[in-house]
């Protein structure tokens, strides 16, 4: 495990699983159930991956996204089969250990039946308006999100997790053999109106909450995909959302801001007991996507003694917009310069969307965090300032919403 062990907002390796691309075994082993550890596994994957423009894999085998395709959205980046020996994707157990990943919130998902909103060939070319996919209904969200459960579960039982419901958990495995896990609801459309199914969630470890996806549902109504544009595109949140919030206070769920417009930002705001936490946006004056936080958002969290996690998706990192990988870490420290200056050195962290989001080719995957801290570091950030990025910020916060 390198030196800097990062701690992570968000990723999507579990909607991987429940799509039957990979299994348990698959990500704990960094290898295809069947198939040998091969020179490519761990270490040495990133190499193996090198050439085929890791990171935006659709060309390659065995993509389980099949239509989906976009950004953070698409959760198709970096899929492309068992390249150079491992499982594809972003994440495994050993390309983990490789690069100082030590897990982080695993969000359960459900994505629209015909890939609505998906649309990365749309990102490629700015300006861009991604229309809002269809409602989903709450029976086929419920099942999908109970598989999620099912596979996070699994994970650990392979020993690739270990799923954590405090921050001492979560502080005692960082470093350790297996990834820390804190499962995460990625839109709530499998609670009910009357937040029928939010304890049964709860009692499965569920400890973190985005009430919407980019989608709308019975909570609000999230913020689209569309570049440039103002994060203030709809209404905030319905009755039902208001509830919801609060009962997550009352739960100890932390309240993810992520896929809010603007609007329902400031309801949460003006709600919620609890630090305001962004797991996986970045700063609109760097780029100004609409899923991106406006400077006042930054002082509003800022104020509540929240944090953002920075999301690694190309298109909103850039400040053009695309969702094109071939750039340079110097924009991501634009990100994380500006929200340090809002929000201070002790409320920013990382949000990477691994397995969500066509990510910076210098990265690529887990296993490439190592470049992002060497370009952390020689930007000028020191190592206090490096562990509180990677994984402190994360613990304080978690601590301070979960009540330890
Ligand atoms: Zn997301």
């Amino acid at each position: 495990m390198p030196e800097t062990v990062f701690f992570d907002g968000h990723n999507d390796l579990i909607l991987r699983l429940v799509r039957g691309a990979i299994d348990a075994e698959d990500v704990a082993r960094g290898v295809r159930r069947g198939r040998a550890p091969g020179a490519g596994a761990g270490a040495g994957a990133r190499n193996g991956a090198d050439g085929d423009g890791r990171g935006d894999g659709r060309s390659g085998s065995g993509c389980e996204q099949g239509g989906e395709q976009g950004g953070e959205t698409g959760r198709e980046p970096g899929c492309g089969g068992p390249i150079g020996g491992h499982i594809g994707g972003h994440i495994d157990l050993p390309r983990a250990r490789a690069g100082g990943f030590g897990g982080g919130l695993f969000a359960v998902f459900v994505p629209s039946p015909d890939g609505g909103g998906l649309n990365d060939d749309a990102m490629r070319a700015p300006p861009y308006d991604v229309p809002l996919p269809a409602p989903i209904p709450r029976e086929t969200a419920l099942e999908v999100t109970r598989a999620g459960f099912d596979a996070l579960e699994r994970l650990e039982a392979a020993g690739a997790v270990v799923i954590c419901r405090s921050a001492a958990q979560i502080a005692a495995a960082l470093g350790g053999p297996r990834m820390a896990a804190v499962a995460h609801l990625e839109g709530a459309e499998a609670i009910g109106p009357d937040l029928e199914g939010l304890e049964e969630l709860h009692a499965r470890g569920l400890r973190s909450l985005g009430p919407v996806w980019s989608r709308p549902n019975v909570f609000g109504h999230g913020v689209p995909f569309r570049f440039p544009a103002s994060p203030d595109v709809g209404p905030g949140l319905t009755d039902a959302g208001k509830a919801l919030v609060r009962a997550c206070n009352a739960l100890g769920v932390m309240i993810d801001l992520s896929h809010l417009n603007e609007k329902g930002f400031d309801d949460v705001a003006a709600i919620s007991d609890a630090p305001l936490v962004a797991t996986h946006s970045n700063a609109w004056a760097v780029c100004p996507h609409a899923r991106n936080l406006t400077d006042r958002q930054l002082r509003m969290i800022a104020e509540s003694d929240g944090m953002v996690g920075i999301n690694f998706a190309s298109a909103f990192l850039r400040p053009d917009g695309r969702m094109d990988g071939d750039f340079g870490l110097d924009v991501m420290l634009r990100h994380f310069d500006h929200m340090i200056k809002i929000l201070g050195e002790d409320r920013v962290g990382i949000g990477s969307d691994f397995d969500g989001a066509l990510v910076p080719k210098p990265i690529g995957d887990c296993a490439g965090l190592p470049a992002l801290a060497a370009a952390m570091r020689a930007h000028g950030y020191d190592e206090a300032l490096m562990r509180k990025l990677a994984h402190e910020n994360w613990l304080r916060v978690l601590r301070k919403t979960w009540d330890e």
